[in-house]
């Protein structure tokens, strides 16, 4: 996304100093040629060059001058765009982040042979965390879960921190079987990792509700239908998953 807002901006630019320097030398020359009609040839050359160089040198500046403006107001807009739709604890996407891109990735999957899954992701007795080891090394288990998921799912599916301690994985599967080994992946990842906090070390499982997209779902429908399938994980008894019927 933030690759092509680029590309677009650079061409923008490019067009823009090109076409910006093509008007103000064309311009110049003519005025310069119209308004020495009373001269020779050579005087004529002469000041038809003159007039080209000082034009260009002027625009030339002036436009470098604009596009480092723009540059500015480029980074400005990407860092606000940035910071609005990143999670500032664990830098994964955001829930608005989530819900604007995941519909849109929704949409795209519906044209491919794949399917979309949304994997929601809560981690168990996360309260203890902060009960027994403090509110920091709770923020410091988000943060590490965060990088875990994101190790244990493929480069492109979009890993958010939906609230709390829940994330959510959005990818596209082969089949529910495909959706189950990506779910055993994580399960096995965050159980099998540990790190330390002020020297205690802490580990934690977490449960997965998953949700295979089906014709006319939406973004809100398979996030509910996850919903009730991490639930059922829950019950069930923790650090497991379970696909939504
Ligand atoms: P369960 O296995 O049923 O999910 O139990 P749980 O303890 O994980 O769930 P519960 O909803 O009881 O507690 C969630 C806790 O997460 C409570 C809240 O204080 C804590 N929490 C939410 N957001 C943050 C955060 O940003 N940082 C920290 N450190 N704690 C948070
Ligand atoms: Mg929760
Ligand atoms: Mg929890």
């Amino acid at each position: 996304m933030i690759d092509s807002i680029r590309q677009i901006f650079w061409a923008q630019q490019i067009r823009f100093v090109v076409l910006g320097m093509l008007g103000a030398l064309i311009t110049s020359a003519l005025a310069a040629w119209l308004s020495t009609a009373d001269l020779d040839l050579h005087g004529r050359l002469h000041a038809l060059v003159l007039s080209v160089v000082l034009t260009g040198t002027v625009a030339a500046s002036l436009l470098t001058y604009s596009v480092r403006q723009n540059v500015r107001y480029l980074r400005l807009h990407l860092q606000t765009q940035m910071a609005a739709n990143s999670d500032p604890l664990t830098g994964l996407a955001n829930r608005r982040a989530f819900l604007t891109e995941g519909e849109h990735r929704l949409a795209t999957s519906r044209q491919g042979a794949a399917q979309a899954a949304l994997l929601l992701v809560d981690i168990d007795w996360f309260k203890r965390v902060n009960d027994e080891h403090g509110h920091e090394a709770g923020d410091e288990t988000l943060v590490h879960i965060a990088q875990t998921l994101l190790h244990a799912v493929p480069a492109e599916a979009l890993v958010s921190r939906l609230g709390g301690e829940e994330f959510t994985i959005l990818t596209n599967v082969t089949d529910a079987e495909h959706l189950a080994q990506l779910a055993d992946a994580v399960c096995k990842s965050a159980e099998a990792t540990s790190f330390y906090y002020r020297g205690e070390r802490i580990s934690v499982t977490v449960s997965l509700g998953l949700a295979l997209a089906a014709p006319g779902d939406t973004l809100s429908t398979l996030l509910s239908r996850a919903d009730k399938a991490l639930y059922e994980a829950k019950n069930h008894g923790r650090n497991r998953f379970t696909l939504a019927a």
